[in-house]
């Protein structure tokens, strides 16, 4: 299933990671895929919010993954841009977060492509500077569902 969705402003892209958050069930997997400024950080501050977590959410800079466990279910939020290999990955043991039981959201994940399930929801943030400064696309497509 394939859903688009557009937004104007950044509180509607936090609005709808909100209510992605807020339906999110345990072992969901989510890609995050855009550029620089896309809105990533504040879509993800959404969902983070609607899985009930009130501590401040930012881009895991420095590991590859954030760990939050004071939702309504545990929340795994993954940014594998700085990954030399996917070895790097088993060493953190990504399996216990991917089927661990919580929701995993990874950004840049096409760098680890061959780690993950069959089934996961993949979500692009795209700019289009011909409908204004603030527009994006937002494109949130299943794969093998
Ligand atoms: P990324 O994590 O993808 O690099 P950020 O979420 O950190 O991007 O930043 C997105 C920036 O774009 C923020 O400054 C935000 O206020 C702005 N912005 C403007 N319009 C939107 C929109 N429709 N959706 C999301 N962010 C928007
Ligand atoms: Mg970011």
């Amino acid at each position: 299933m394939r859903k688009v969705i557009e937004t104007f402003s950044a509180q509607e892209t936090y609005t709808l990671g909100k209510e992605i958050g807020q339906q999110a069930e345990p072992g969901q997997i989510y890609t995050l895929t855009g550029d620089l400024g896309a809105g990533k950080t504040v879509f993800t501050q959404g969902v983070a919010a609607g899985l009930g977590i009130r501590e401040p959410v930012n881009s895991p800079t420095f590991t590859i993954v954030q760990i939050y466990e004071e939702g309504r279910i545990p929340f795994y939020h993954f940014d594998v841009y700085r990954i030399g290999d996917v070895e790097e990955m088993e060493e953190i043991g990504y399996e216990d977060y991917f089927y661990g039981g919580g929701v995993c959201l990874i950004e840049w994940a096409d760098l680890i492509w061959e780690l993950l399930p069959e089934h996961y929801t993949r979500i692009t943030i795209e700019k289009d500077p011909s409908k204004g400064f603030d527009y994006r696309r937002i494109i949130i497509g299943g794969t093998g569902d």
